[in-house]
């Protein structure tokens, strides 16, 4: 049966919907004791939120003996794993303040007793607080460098981005590419159907991109109306076909906001030759965009 279980101390409240118990555990400030206040500043030393868990389920072992811990975080299907999993378990959702902090459950071959359960849920309020810091802290990390309108890489990430693939693959001599790719007469739409139907395009592109170009190639939007993919492993004639496969899609996007339109980008590809550095690099495809701007738009140039 589940039951949910409360811990309310002040305006700390972990939910704890227990799976092999049905009781309701109250617990009082006061019974937090010396423990919780050592325990958080343990887990205050880091604002990386997989290593807070790896280090509660470690520092709780002193306590209580389980054999594993995962996390779940809100909004994301990817978990964490402490140890490992065991048939029996209890599961807590961690609040604060409304704010969903995830799941987290402990495992065990051996059940849990109902003293050892009031005793995770007190460590488990030192692990509300930095948990807490360790999530708004990643939301602003990702919120830094994301691009606000289409949600993909901003500039500032590109460049570090970009210096860091160039790096990397002059280290272990793979193939790199570069595609610039910007709206062809971009400026017609914001004029002839307002900005916020520019927007929608810049969307619907961006989306469109994405959706072509695979998992570990990376895309930015690099300025207004214009983005960058950064192809790994990919020589010129892998990235030429990349792009038209990116200028193709969103010629046939169609309709956007249930308006006919006809979008069409420019492509400039480049690949990474042995005396470049990310300048050089984005500049030659820079200068291979503008050729495909002069030679009609509408088309992809290897620079
Ligand atoms: P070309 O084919 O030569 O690239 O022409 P273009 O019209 O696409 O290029 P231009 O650089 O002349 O115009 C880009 C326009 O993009 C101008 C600017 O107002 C608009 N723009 C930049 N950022 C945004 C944005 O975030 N939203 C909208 N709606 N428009 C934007
Ligand atoms: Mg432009
Ligand atoms: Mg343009």
């Amino acid at each position: 049966m589940d039951t949910l279980g409360y811990i309310n101390t002040g305006n700390l409240a972990v939910v704890s919907p227990l799976q092999t118990h049905g009781t309701v555990i109250p617990s009082a400030p006061e019974e937090l004791g010396p423990r919780v206040l050592e325990l958080t500043s343990v887990l205050q030393t880091t604002l990386d939120y997989e290593q807070q868990i790896q280090l509660f389920g470690k520092e709780i072992q002193r306590y209580l003996s389980v054999d594993g811990l995962s996390y779940d975080l809100p909004g994301s299907d990817t978990s964490i794993l402490y140890g490992q999993e065991a048939s029996h378990r209890a599961t807590y959702d961690l609040k604060l303040e409304k704010q969903s902090l995830g799941s987290i459950r402990a495992y065990r071959e051996m059940p849990f007793a109902d003293k050892e359960l009031h005793s995770l849920e007190n460590l488990l309020c030192a692990l509300v607080y930095p948990l807490r810091n360790s999530l708004t802290y990643k939301q602003a990390v990702e919120m830094a460098s994301r691009d606000p309108l289409t949600g993909v890489g901003n500039r500032t990430v590109m460049a570090s981005a970009l210096a860091r693939e160039v790096g990397l693959a002059q280290r272990q001599q793979l193939p790199l590419s570069i595609l610039v790719v910007d709206i062809d007469h971009f400026k017609r739409f914001n004029d002839n159907h307002g900005h916020a139907f520019g927007d929608d395009v810049l969307i619907a592109v961006a989306q469109s991109i994405a959706s072509t170009v695979r998992r570990s190639d990376l895309l930015f939007r690099f300025g207004g109306e214009e983005f960058v993919v950064l192809a790994s492993h990919t020589g010129n004639e892998g990235a030429m076909l990349l792009a038209e496969r990116v200028r193709e899609n969103i010629a046939a996007l169609g309709t956007i906001r249930g308006r006919r339109v006809d979008v069409s980008v420019s492509v400039g590809v480049a690949e990474l030759n042995a005396s470049d550095d990310s300048d050089s690099l984005f500049e030659r495809a820079d200068r291979a965009l503008y050729r495909a701007k002069n030679g009609g738009r509408n088309r992809c140039v290897l620079g």
